[in-house]
């Protein structure tokens, strides 16, 4: 590292495994000493943290697509950040990157695993959202997978997340009716009245799903983007009309159950409706991410899609911030701001 006095680094650590829903007692905030630089790398301070829902999976031991943390690490996660001091040459300090430095307020990553951000083009936050990961999940997965034709009714679960959000309105952008299905009342008017989805169920107060989707969806369900699994999903299926496409990118109604739940088997209408039915992961795209990024760019330049911003500030609430996206606080991405 060159002549820079630099700060301690604040990190938040997993301190034990969390059993259920995570609890703050399951995090603990320590300082470390930044690394000096070997060939390639660069150091990165961070601006902005991603809180999303696999990060919880990487918390337990249970097998996942993906590898699980240790007691002890700092958390996993993307960030939006500063370069501070670089020894890759393709990167200067001052410029801004998106990074893998997970929970702390500066991280030592390589070059090679940066993508260089231009805060001209849009706010540096939107890297992590709907210029991000969530931005392409909901991409490819409704409109590559789910293959939407005008006319078709579109359903969209966890409706007033960062996926869910942007996930209706591709599908409104490619002619559909689209009803989403979300935890708030807030949520639900947020996505009919201001992203403008033909309806939206709120399944914590329909005291019949599968009649309230019904309802909302006359000519049954064409597309499903299932983004939370579980009881909501099987209400959905229920409906399926013929020749649906289901696409399934997220079953975060499973993630803080300490068993599986064993909920209503809705194959048969898989059957009956000769569904089409695939899994979906975003990294599984990326020979495509610049298709895609040039597109949602020049809808929001557009203002053909728009997109809300949960933000919470300091380091130290990232914990409390990433249990209430698990219960249902956010509307739409979920941020920390570090500095
Ligand atoms: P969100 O911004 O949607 O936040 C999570 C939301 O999930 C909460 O706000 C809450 O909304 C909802 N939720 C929590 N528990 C339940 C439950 N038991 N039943 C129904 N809904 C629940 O997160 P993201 O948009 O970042 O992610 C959405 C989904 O997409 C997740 O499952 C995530 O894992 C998945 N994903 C998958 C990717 C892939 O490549 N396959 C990539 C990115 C995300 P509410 O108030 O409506 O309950």
């Amino acid at each position: 590292m060159k002549s820079h006095v630099m700060p301690a680094n604040t990190q938040v650590r997993l301190s034990s495994r969390p059993v259920g829903m995570p609890s703050v007692e399951n995090f603990v905030l320590a300082d470390a000493p930044i690394p000096s630089l070997s060939a390639g790398a660069v150091l990165v301070e961070t601006l902005y943290l991603s809180l999303d829902p696999y990060m919880r999976g990487r918390m337990s031991e249970a097998k996942n697509y993906a590898a699980s943390i240790d007691i002890g690490d700092v958390v996993v996660g993307s960030a939006v950040g500063c370069v501070i001091d670089s020894e890759d040459p393709s990167f200067k300090p001052g410029e801004i990157v998106e990074s893998p430095s997970g929970w702390q307020s500066y991280a030592v990553v390589q070059g090679a695993s940066l993508r260089r951000i231009d805060p001209n083009l849009a706010p540096i936050s939107t890297s992590l959202g709907v210029l991000g990961m969530p931005g392409l999940t909901a991409y490819f997965s409704t409109l590559s997978v789910g293959r939407p034709m005008p006319g078709d009714t579109v359903v969209v679960s966890g409706a007033g997340g960062a996926v869910g959000q942007l996930a209706g309105q591709f599908a409104k952008l490619a002619g559909c009716r689209v009803v989403g299905v979300a935890g708030s009342d807030r949520k639900a008017a947020y996505c009919r009245d201001q992203l403008g989805f033909d309806a939206v169920v709120n399944y914590k107060t329909a005291s019949n799903l599968k009649e309230a989707i019904a309802q909302a969806c006359p000519r049954g369900v064409d597309v499903y983007l299932d983004g939370v699994g579980g009881s909501i999903s099987a209400a959905v299926n229920e409906n399926l009309a013929l020749h649906a496409r289901v696409v399934i990118f997220g079953q975060i109604s499973q993630s803080n159950l300490s068993s599986p739940e064993v909920g209503p088997v809705s194959m048969r209408y898989m059957l009956t409706s000769r569904a089409r039915v695939e899994g979906f992961i975003v990294s599984d795209w990326q020979s495509r991410n610049h298709e895609a990024l040039t597109r949602i760019s020049s809808w929001l330049r557009a203002g053909s899609v728009k997109y809300s911003e949960h933000i919470v500030e300091g380091l130290e609430n990232a914990p409390a911030a990433f249990i209430g996206m698990l219960s249902g606080d956010n509307l739409g991405k979920t941020l920390v701001k570090v500095r």
